[in-house]
């Protein structure tokens, strides 16, 4: 599992997210304010792999998403193979979850970036109150907006970041579903 999504930072890490880091300071600075909020480990785990559907592609038995809006399925989906939902279900939903807060706060809206907004639009726009009523209903959508908040601050440009890759491997590990017995 590990060195899979290893491979996935190394070959697609150093791509952009957005205007200031790249996927992979992104990935990290999440995981970390996963973790300094005292999140769950299934929580810290999908914090720090909630974009990996931007860094799959063929050699890894994908196709690379691309900027197709689905890359939070196809990442959850890949996840599935080795984690629980309490990690694929918050990746899954991170996306929606920007519908509900911006429906449910409108100050929320106006913190977002002009391709922010745009992607809103391309996603639907802003939950009403009986979608929102809805979305909290679905499992893990708490954690999903949880992690939707995190993801938004996690755009730091030139911030020191004490923990690498390597240092979530053990939570990684820790997390993975035992195959089920015969
Ligand atoms: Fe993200």
């Amino acid at each position: 599992m590990f060195d899979v999504i290893e491979r996935c930072f190394a070959k697609h890490g150093d791509k952009k997210y957005g205007e200031f880091v790249t996927q992979r300071q992104h990935a990290l600075q999440c995981a970390t304010l996963a973790s300094q909020e005292g999140a769950a480990s299934g929580l810290i785990a999908a914090a720090l792999l909630h974009d990996i559907g931007h860094m799959l592609d063929e050699s890894l038995g994908q196709k690379d998403p691309g900027d197709d809006l689905m890359h939070e399925v196809t990442g959850a989906n890949f996840l599935s193979q080795w984690f629980p939902k309490a990690v694929t279900e918050p990746v899954r939903l991170h996306v929606v979850a920007k519908r509900f807060l911006t429906g449910n706060d409108p100050s929320y809206y106006e913190t977002l970036s002009p391709a922010s907004k745009h992607s809103l639009d391309l996603q639907g726009g802003p939950m009403t109150a009986e979608a929102q009523r809805q979305f909290l209903n679905v499992p893990f959508a708490r954690e999903a907006i949880q992690l939707r908040r995190w993801d938004d601050l996690a755009k730091e440009e030139d911030l020191e970041l004490a923990l690498d890759l390597a240092d979530f491997r053990a939570l990684l590990e820790g997390l993975m579903e035992r195959p089920a017995t015969a």
